[in-house]
């Protein structure tokens, strides 16, 4: 098994190699490293490679296992990517520099409300439903100008759009389709790829990329 470090300069290098026909700058795109599920005698190693941006897609694992690992690495910046009930807007204020699952107008009220209080602006991808799947949070497509216009109206920092294609499907075109919607409505960040695509959503312009699994192996 490859170690921590050759893994993290794999993806590294997968970026970098990446961005060159696509004349980008390796520093344009965020890795984040998603440690969902895993603790930390498998994130350490990732830290003690370099890696700063991490990942989680729930409020209670994160509360769970950061405030230790972050002691020792204040310089850690930790993104929420999963979705978020309003009622946990407050911890998840307290917890993350960056949310990525911001997708419906009640959570905007209670996050606008929570970094209010907190007197802490932490920056927000609107999520969008990108395959029009019913199961799957997100912004429908033709809600989305109206909801931008009312993060726009809050004192929160709109970081960009981000979407979770549908699965067993080409993730090409829903990732152009995402950078499409960001033109059009004045968007400059795409958080969008993920170990199985981070490569095409790289060419397509992602600036932030999720990956799990090719950081840290399966999650079993
Ligand atoms: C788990 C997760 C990822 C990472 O998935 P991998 O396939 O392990 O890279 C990315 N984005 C979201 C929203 C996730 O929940």
């Amino acid at each position: 098994m490859e170690n921590a470090a050759t893994r993290l300069a794999e993806v590294r290098g997968n970026i970098a190699r990446m961005c060159k026909p696509a004349r980008r700058s390796p520093e344009d795109v965020t890795l984040i490293a998603v440690s969902k599920t895993h603790g930390p005698e498998a994130i350490t190693p990732l830290i003690e490679a370099g890696q700063r941006v991490f990942g989680e897609n729930r409020v209670q694992e994160a509360q769970g296992k950061w405030p230790a690992l972050r002691e020792a690495h204040p310089d850690i910046a930790l993104h929420l990517i999963g979705q978020l009930q309003s009622n946990k807007a407050e911890e998840a204020v307290a917890l993350f520099d960056m949310i990525h699952s911001l997708d419906r107008p009640s959570l905007l009220t209670a996050l606008a409300k929570a970094m209010d209080k907190a007197g802490r602006q932490v920056p927000c991808f609107v999520q969008v439903n990108i395959g029009d799947e019913a199961q799957k949070g997100g912004c429908g497509i033709a809600d989305l100008p109206k909801f931008l216009a009312e993060v726009r109206a809050t004192p929160i920092p709109l970081a960009g759009l981000m979407c979770i294609p549908p699965a067993d499907t080409e993730a090409a075109p829903f990732f152009a389709f995402l950078a499409k919607l960001a033109a059009d409505n004045g968007v400059t960040g795409l958080s969008m790829g993920m170990s199985g695509d981070y490569e095409t959503a790289v060419q397509l312009g992602a600036t932030h990329v999720r990956v799990g699994t090719a950081l840290f192996g399966s999650r079993g």
